[in-house]
């Protein structure tokens, strides 16, 4: 599987396939430093030599996953349907799982667990609200375990779920579902590339698993 390593003119390579990878390896001087990087990453994830785009800011990267909780129940998962692109560096994706993801290679497959605080956060008592009866306007048929939508006073959209109605209040949890969870991310990373000019204005991927607009 292996081959043997061609011959890449490495300033080329750099420039087309790793515009950030300075700022990745922390400023490394030599072209030296950069290539026993690549070999160190080759060698760890079983990689071809001829595949040298690696997760980097400004690289798109589309990966399929499977998000499980801690006892291995299947919350989330890209499989059966288009995998997700999105552009590298910008939270567009959990960070822990953002960071996970940084130099690594096409094809390779990893799972990471990522702990609530790099996830969807921790759960916070204040983002359990208490709502006078009288100032709730929602028809009956609204109950237990409904998203509702809440807006602040600048305009923000947070959904939050019905946990307790009574007599006197209904009671609203707005921290995220998984806030507080441990996420196990089984991951396969199927292609990573430079960003156009325009994802880079637009501050997002394009294409299958992206903005498609
Ligand atoms: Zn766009």
């Amino acid at each position: 599987m292996r081959q043997s390593m061609p011959r890449y003119p490495i300033e080329g390579v750099f420039r087309a396939h790793i515009p950030d990878i300075w700022t990745v390896l922390g400023s490394p001087q030599t072209t030296a430093a950069y290539m026993a990087f690549i070999m160190a990453v080759s060698a760890t994830q079983g990689v071809r030599m001829d595949s040298l785009n690696l997760v980097a800011k400004n690289m798109v990267v589309s990966f399929h996953y499977t998000l499980k909780d801690k006892e291995g129940q299947v919350l989330d998962s890209s499989s059966g349907s288009e995998p997700l692109a999105y552009l590298h560096g910008y939270g567009q994706i959990v960070s822990g799982l953002e960071a996970a993801l940084l130099g690594k290679a096409p094809g390779a497959q990893f799972t990471v667990v990522v702990e609530a605080k790099d996830g969807y956060g921790v759960r916070e008592d204040q983002l359990v609200i208490s709502v006078g009866k009288s100032e709730w306007t929602l028809p009956d048929t609204v109950g237990v375990g409904e998203i509702i939508e809440l807006q602040s006073p600048e305009g923000q959209v947070i959904p939050a779920r019905i946990v307790e109605m009574n007599d006197q209040s209904v009671v609203l949890d707005a921290n995220h579902p998984l806030a507080g969870e441990d996420l196990h991310f089984d991951v396969e990373l199927l292609s990573v590339r430079a960003a156009t000019a325009e994802e880079l204005a637009h501050g997002h991927a394009h294409g299958v698993g992206g903005h498609q607009h």
